[in-house]
């Protein structure tokens, strides 16, 4: 039998799979798609020249905060911008909350609800290692020591719950918090909400949100050239439809839904896995606008204008209602809008002067409806002269993003909806997510397995380590540092 193992998609799941099995000395052929390599890592230029959008992914948090990144030492091989305000909250145009670096800080700004920020924050900074594990591993497990991660338990049982705003008094805090947890797209409060958006504050407070220089493309730049060093073959412009249009191989990895795996696998995937795989569910949409500008925005409130990432989505409440709307089916009078603006840190995105600016939105999942006045009206409600340093702007629907790449089903960019049942059960409850049972060689490694959307190579990472096990006979790490090249 070969010993090759194959690949299907090149995101950053599956370079992180690519990299890991070629590093442990399997021969390694990756298919993708497109044009080029990094799925949704990708930066390029969509509305003028000299004009650098990413495209998808622009601010990583999880890049930090993953096993896998820290074993192939991403730091070490790119460079990155740290905002000392990883993002803030318009609340209205002149009124902002900011989430610094420092949770002392953060607090400090908080007035009366500092302490009740501090009080819920310090459990995921204090013990911000064991959330890196707890989220590079298969959830199904029993951590070690258990008892160190109550105060975790306690925070996403509270602000995931109707008693999520028991502990504030004013508006701000709350505000703050909601617009992280408002990233998974779904009705609010929500346990998985809570879960990701803590995390996702914990990691504003360690080790911030950081940009990298040049755009996300740069992270999958790097991945793919590493894979490239240890002997992987990249063969793009290729749909895979079919196992049978691909050579044989002892291993292969998905980096797709599960529904298309189990379009392209057939029947060498198990009956019952493939019918447990069809009930996977994919989530309300995002809709996306890259802007190119005259200049920085003009924002009014205090503390925007220094923030790598802006919630532009007024109180808790309001957030609530929006993202009720959505799950509705409708478009909210006040949309959630998420922007990152990149070339406030990193000149190399636009030409002197002048910004990209990333945005997007909460939609019904499979609108094709372009939402550029929509995030341009709500922009320019708290940046009042946004429109007129509009030089251009390229618009995604929720539609136009599934076009783009298919593992966002009706534009929904998680790769199937987070809620409780698929936080634990992605794609399926089991104690190795990622491996399809009956011997079939047969690995799921996308975002739709643990731990879900984000770019952090940690599904790549530990689909490959189990292919390495049970395919290959490999039980030791392969040691993916950068000092090998
Ligand atoms: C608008 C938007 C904004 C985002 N912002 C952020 C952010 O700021 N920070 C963050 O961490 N994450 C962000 N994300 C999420 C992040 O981009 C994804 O979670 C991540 O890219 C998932 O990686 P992946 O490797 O699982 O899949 P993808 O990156 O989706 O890659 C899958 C690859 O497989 C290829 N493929 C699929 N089917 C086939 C086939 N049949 N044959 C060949 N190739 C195939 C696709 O073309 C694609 O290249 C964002 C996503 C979107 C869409």
């Amino acid at each position: 039998m070969t010993d090759r193992a194959i690949i299907v998609g090149a995101g950053p799941n599956g370079l992180a799979a690519a990299v890991t099995l070629a590093r442990a000395g399997v021969p390694v052929e990756v298919y993708e798609r497109a044009s080029f390599l990094g799925g949704g890592t990708r930066t390029a230029e969509i509305t003028l020249p000299g004009f650098r959008h990413d495209i998808c992914s622009a601010v990583h948090p999880m890049a930090l905060v993953s096993q896998f990144f820290r074993r192939f030492g991403l730091t070490e091989r790119l460079e990155f911008h740290h905002p000392e305000i990883p993002y803030a909250q318009g609340i209205t145009r002149d009124r902002a909350a900011v989430a610094w670096r420092d949770v002392e800080r953060t607090a400090a700004g908080l007035g009366r609800d500092g302490g009740a920020w501090l009080s819920l924050m310090r459990p995921f900074v204090e013990r911000a290692e064991r959330v890196t594990d707890l989220i590079s591993g298969p959830l199904l497990r029993m951590p070690a020591r258990p008892w160190e991660l109550l105060g975790l338990g306690r925070a996403v049982l509270e602000q995931g719950s109707p008693l999520w705003n028991v502990r504030w008094r004013g508006e701000e805090a709350p505000a703050l918090l909601g617009g992280a947890l408002a990233h998974v797209i779904g009705p609010q409060p929500s346990l998985s909400a809570a879960a990701a958006g803590l995390v996702l504050v914990g990691a504003a407070h360690v080790g911030g949100w950081p940009i990298p220089v040049g755009g996300s493309q740069a992270i999958a730049d790097a991945m793919a050239d590493d894979a490239r060093a240890h002997g992987v073959t990249f063969r793009t412009g290729v749909e895979v439809a079919s196992l049978a249009d691909l050579p044989p191989a002892r291993a292969v990895l998905f980096d797709t839904t599960p529904r298309a795996m189990v379009r392209i696998a057939g029947d060498r995937l198990p009956a019952g896995h493939t019918r447990r795989l069809l009930r996977f569910r994919h989530g309300d949409a995002a809709a996306k606008v890259d802007y190119a500008l005259a200049g920085p925005v003009p924002w009014a409130a205090e503390g925007l204008a220094g923030a790598g990432t802006i919630h532009l989505g007024g109180t808790r409440e309001e957030m609530a209602a929006s993202e009720a709307a959505v799950a509705r089916g409708e478009y909210p009078e006040r949309p959630y809008v998420l922007v990152s603006q990149p070339s406030t840190f990193d000149p190399s995105r636009a030409p002197a002067g002048q910004h990209v600016l990333w945005a997007y939105t909460h939609v019904p999942r499979g609108s094709t409806r372009d939402m550029t006045e929509a995030v341009t009206a709500r922009i320019e409600e708290f940046a009042p002269g946004f429109r007129d340093l509009i030089r251009a702007s390229t618009s995604h629907s929720a539609a136009a993003l599934e076009h783009h790449n298919p593992n966002y089903v009706g534009g929904d960019i998680a790769a199937g909806s987070v809620d409780l049942q698929q936080l634990v059960a992605r794609p399926v409850l089991a104690a190795d997510p990622w491996r399809a049972p009956g011997g079939s060689g047969v690995y799921l490694c996308s975002a739709s397995t643990p731990p879900g959307p984000g770019v952090h190579g940690v599904s790549g990472w530990q689909a490959a380590l189990s292919a390495l096990r049970h395919e290959y006979g490999i039980t030791q790490e392969p040691d993916l540092g950068p000092r090998q090249e």
